[in-house]
């Protein structure tokens, strides 16, 4: 997944005031929902509306806003909300992270450990939102539900006053 490797580098840790692994980071991924997703952009999240810390990342309502009236004229859907956990978490949804992330049916919730670093898309954790609740994605059942392939993939930046494009991408 290059957009992956280039996005999470530069943005979950290059950011200007970031130290490496000191704060959780994440972003959304866009695309057209069909059998098998495909991301089409990807939107990281940080500034105004987004709480990152140590151990917490959470997003406004009014930053999917933003984000939404900027996808939807475009054809383009939320197909997941990806994070990192830092050193030593697992990379599995926490309480907290169910309870906050968005709550709608076939959405992706992706957690990232060391800090956007861990390369092995496989050992991340992957869960989709089904019957009220975030539940694991079973091995072998991701390439069903999503296309790793990497394409054209626009990267964007956003929080709750506004977006900006990062680089178009592929
Ligand atoms: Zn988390």
């Amino acid at each position: 997944m290059d957009y992956i490797e280039r996005g999470y580098r530069r943005h979950f840790e290059g950011r200007p005031g970031t130290r490496p692994g000191v704060r959780e980071a994440g972003a959304l991924w866009l695309g057209v929902r069909e059998d098998v997703a495909r991301t089409a952009a990807v939107v990281f999240l940080n500034g105004e509306g987004v709480e990152a810390s140590r151990g917490r990342w959470k997003v406004s309502p009014e930053v999917f806003g933003v984000v939404t009236r900027w996808a939807k004229p475009r054809g383009l859907c939320l197909l997941g909300v990806v994070h990192t956990h830092l050193h030593g978490v697992p990379a599995r949804l926490s309480r907290a992270d169910r309870e906050h992330n968005v709550q709608v049916p076939g959405v992706l919730a992706v957690v990232i450990g060391e800090g956007g670093w861990d390369e092995d898309h496989t050992i991340w954790g992957w869960y989709v939102y089904e019957n009220q609740d975030y539940r694991p994605i079973l091995v072998g059942e991701l390439k069903e539900k999503f296309d790793m392939s990497s394409g054209k993939v626009e990267l964007l930046g956003a929080n709750a006053e506004g977006m900006w494009e990062i680089a178009k991408d592929g």
